[in-house]
């Protein structure tokens, strides 16, 4: 058996055929046709009025954060279990990421511990929906509408989820997506900007284009801004993905599904919940939970004998080197962020992942905890 990879994308569509024309009509840059479709069908696709294309998930959160004004003196309640982009876009804004432990069940930002951290300072509220289950969205609107406070949402592993039938990526006022390889599209490289007020939109358009004003002469700024432009040719991937969104996130629930059904009498290990009363799990990964930190390190290390790569669990915001030689989150503790990042890892989980690899995987796992 070969190493099988934590991710294989599936470009069988019409990716081959946009990229040709991308080069064959000579249009490769940010300027080429396919970035407005691609923008116009992904927004219409999850319900938004604008889609900004961008060169990245990171970068989409960066353009969030400074077109909605957040900077110095003001607060972000984020989950402190994410991927470091949403917290290095808050904090390079001059403002200050306050956390919230994680739902052991969900592994979702704990919604019930938001309001304790709201202060006079807090602008907003950042919430990133993890592996496969969205946050439960009904309790943070509600708290944002009590407190006047912004809503950013990471919906970057979530393309095509909904919660309560409404699509993730559609709640924010400003709502991000990442196009990395290992999401359920992708453009190679890539993200998207969603939001519905169109002075927003243009706001978010002129930081992604290093802030050239739409109007008045050209190379003279107001302020700073990004070069976070996607090109035509990733839009032209984008284009074809999207077409096939559909057949990826059923193929994506099999996935998930063969692993639950296959695991299902595996001792040590917590699995990612099917389904909650608003949603049912896309499985963007599939992860699994050690009973400890021990058990977790040895399977991932005989898997590797076996030739199945792993990923571990995202690393918590307030144990990064980065943030506490800032200064920052000194002394707090999040107890169930703090297992899930020990304990935590995920199998191969990509939309090329065949099924004699899945069954495999399966029966590897299963012969390593029964011993
Ligand atoms: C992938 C991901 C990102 C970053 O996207 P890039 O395109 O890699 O910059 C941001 N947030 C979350 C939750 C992600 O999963």
């Amino acid at each position: 058996m070969n190493f099988i990879p934590v991710n294989t994308p599936l470009l069988d569509g019409n990716e081959e055929k946009y990229l040709l024309e991308c080069i064959r009509t000579g249009w490769i840059s940010s300027e080429g046709p396919f970035i407005k479709q691609f923008e116009e069908k992904f927004a219409d696709y999850i319900g938004r009025k604008e889609g900004i294309a961008v060169a990245n998930g990171s970068g989409a959160l960066d353009i969030a954060v400074q077109a909605l004004r957040i900077g110095p003196g003001d607060e972000v309640i984020m989950p402190t279990f994410t991927i470091i982009s949403p917290a290095q876009s808050v904090v390079r804004a001059g403002a200050m990421p306050v956390l919230v432990d994680s739902d052991p069940v969900t592994w979702n930002m704990d919604v019930t511990r938001i309001e304790e951290k709201i202060t006079s300072k807090t602008k907003a509220i950042l919430i990133v929906h993890i592996y496969g289950l969205p946050v439960d969205m009904d309790p943070v609107l509600e708290l944002c509408k009590k407190n006047k406070l912004l809503l950013i949402e990471d919906a970057a592993e979530m393309h095509g989820q909904t919660y309560k039938g409404k699509k993730c990526g559609s709640f924010g006022d400003i709502s991000t997506f990442s196009f990395y390889p290992n999401k359920h599209i992708t453009t190679g490289e890539g993200g998207m900007v969603m939001v519905d007020d169109p002075i927003l939109a243009e706001r978010c358009r002129k930081l992604r284009n290093l802030a050239f004003e739409p109007s008045g002469r050209r190379f003279i700024h107001y302020e700073l801004g990004w070069n976070y432009r996607m090109t035509n040719m990733q839009a032209a991937l984008g284009l074809a993905q999207l077409e096939r969104i559909d057949e990826h996130i059923i193929k994506k629930r099999e996935i998930g599904r063969a692993y639950e059904v296959g695991l299902k009498g595996i001792k040590g290990f917590q699995l990612p919940l099917r389904k909650t009363e608003f949603a049912e799990n896309i499985h963007w990964v599939f992860g699994l939970v050690a009973e400890t930190p021990i058990l977790c390190e040895n399977v991932v290390n005989e898997l590797n004998v076996a030739a199945i790569a792993t990923r571990p669990f995202f690393w918590c915001m307030h144990e990064q080197p980065v943030f506490k030689n800032m200064g920052m989150f000194i002394g707090e503790r999040y107890p169930i962020a703090e297992k899930l990042s020990r304990n935590g890892f995920y199998l191969p989980s990509g939309l090329g992942l065949s099924k004699e690899s899945s069954e495999y995987i399966i029966s590897k796992l299963n012969e390593l905890s029964s011993c």
